[in-house]
């Protein structure tokens, strides 16, 4: 028995991973309320993965706030510390 209990540990990790909040999304306030952005080519109706479910959602042509129609409304999430659902909904940004 070689004895050798120890793991080896890569130490060439490109970057040291750090605990952070993951914030993939965007922040908008609009009417003093924060929302997420969600994605949305110009002149596509589905948008980007949304912000809430990952899933991606159908809406009508003018950008804007709108209520995200995500299957399973109890979705939460965390926006500067507000807990928005989607009921909330996200702010549609065409690019
Ligand atoms: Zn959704």
């Amino acid at each position: 028995m070689g004895g050798c209990g120890l793991f080896a540990k890569n130490t060439t990790l490109p970057q040291p991973r750090k605990k952070r909040k993951m914030k993939m999304f965007e922040v908008q306030t609009q009417s003093g309320r924060k929302f997420p952005v969600i994605r949305r080519k110009q002149g596509a109706m589905e948008t980007d993965e949304c912000p809430y479910c990952g899933g991606t959602h159908i809406h009508g042509t003018a950008p804007g706030h709108r209520i995200a129609h995500c299957t399973n409304k109890a979705l939460e999430l965390n926006v500067d510390g507000e807990r928005l659902t989607p009921f909330d909904g996200y702010i549609i940004v065409h690019y």
